[in-house]
């Protein structure tokens, strides 16, 4: 399969999605109610109509069955069994090779008629913080001699975030009014923040689940995880710098939250799994339930990561994006696997559909930087666009893409396609 083409032209050397990739996701074509796709090449692959002409059988038409609402939820809750053989069944439709070829046609749409929405109803949202990287500049900017703080090592650190206010991509992210406190001032103000920010993240569906009070070990985690997608954790600084103390992260994060809309499977990302790269000498064991050989042998992913900016006058001029960033999944200190084993290590449930953010994925260095609080040193140093502007954190009309893509020799590369977002002004609202 993977030196396999399509007789679909657009497909074959596809930055996203070729042949091997084939993620769901939920879209809408001329007015009529959303249901369920596959992205291939430029085309959307209708998967209802595919199943109405009878192209699919056992266990991968009751998978295609199971997303009837327009939604994945039911088809997450399936968990491998169906989706594999979904997958193959889908595969050899599309496969050069493929007898089907004219009625599978029937059902393709072309992706730039089509609009794309939320893959499946998220009921809770958590976002880790497990971006090394990321957790040591953002501390260094506070703690220069310490940035990383005593339990960072041990337990993978998470909050509850807001699952209303996810969006997929391209929906537009109103600049958010808070209280925060402005320097020099001994009282709050509420006014739009002065400080947004974008941060570069992975998104994790989740399959199956557990039920209440059943930790998932992590030697079976990867089983609970669906699918993944690119995730922008939009934040105002000002508003999380007055009031994340002591709970954490709240309105400053609950504004909008967007995300890549394709589901890109585990399927497609196995031939980019490889090693958890190996703790620093001196970094502590991690307890048992965190522990599993395989998963350390094969449980992370090779990701590659870009921001890009494109700003209004960029725009108005006929100027490209400008790449901000490019950074990597290999920056997660833990594993998928080592976050589904701690989330329901107390036993909470976790339900098909919930999603996690791995938290900011940023380098070491200059360039690979996730979020402009570190690009800017928390604002003190202008970042310059090679239009003339400069940015210490987003302007009104500003829009950023996140872009991830897979490489690896001897296979064929596959993307998520674009989150994208564009920051829209008060003034702008309707
Ligand atoms: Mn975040």
């Amino acid at each position: 399969m993977n030196g396999a083409r399509s007789w679909l032209e657009t497909a074959n050397g596809h930055a996203d999605f070729p042949l091997q990739n084939l993620p769901y996701g939920v879209f809408s074509h001329g007015g009529a109610a959303p249901r369920v796709g596959v992205a291939i090449g430029d085309s959307i692959l209708d998967l209802p109509a595919l199943l109405a002409r009878g192209l699919l059988y056992g266990l991968a038409a009751d998978a295609v069955a199971a997303m009837a609402g327009g939604t994945l939820n039911a088809f997450f809750a399936m968990g491998q069994g169906p989706r594999l053989a979904l997958r193959q069944q889908l595969q050899e439709l599309l496969e050069e090779t493929s007898q089907q070829r004219a009625r599978v046609e029937c059902c393709l749409l072309d992706s730039a008629d089509c609009s794309l929405h939320m893959p499946a109803r998220v009921g809770d949202y958590t976002d880790f913080y497990v971006g090394i990287e990321h957790a040591k500049n953002v501390g260094a900017l506070f703690r220069p001699d310490n940035p990383l703080l005593p339990n960072y090592k041990f337990v993978p650190i998470g909050y509850h975030g807001r699952a209303s206010t996810l969006r997929a991509s391209g929906h537009p992210v109103p600049r958010p009014r808070g209280q925060s406190l402005p320097a020099g001032q001994g009282e709050p103000t509420l006014a739009a923040t002065a400080r947004l920010d974008f941060e570069l993240e992975l998104g994790v569906w989740i399959g199956p689940g557990n039920a209440l009070g059943e930790p998932l070990p992590i030697g079976r985690a990867g089983e609970h995880v669906a699918g993944y997608c690119l995730l922008n954790d939009w934040s105002a600084r000002d508003i999380q710098a007055w009031e994340y103390q002591p709970l954490g992260p709240f309105l400053s994060k609950s504004f909008i939250t967007s995300i890549s809309p394709w589901v890109v499977t585990p399927e497609a990302l196995a031939p980019f799994r490889c090693a958890q790269p190996s703790r620093p000498h001196g970094d502590p064991q991690p307890l048992p339930y965190l522990w599993d050989e395989h998963d350390q042998a094969r449980g992370a992913l090779a990701i590659d990561l870009q921001v890009w900016i494109s700003t209004a006058h960029m725009r108005s001029v006929g100027l490209p994006a400008e790449r901000l960033s490019q950074s990597s999944t290999l920056a997660m200190y833990w594993t998928v696997a080592q976050l589904l084993a701690h989330h329901s290590s107390n036993g909470c449930q976790l339900q098909p559909g919930d999603l996690f953010g791995s938290g900011t994925l940023s380098g070491a260095q200059p360039g690979q930087y996730g979020s402009l609080l570190e690009m800017t040193q928390g604002g003190k140093v202008a970042l310059q666009l090679a239009s003339g502007e400069a940015r210490r954190f987003l302007e009104d009309g500003d829009e950023i893409i996140l872009r991830g893509r897979c490489h690896r020799e001897g296979y064929a590369s596959i993307g998520f396609g674009e989150c994208r977002g564009r920051v829209q002004g008060l003034g702008e609202r309707a």
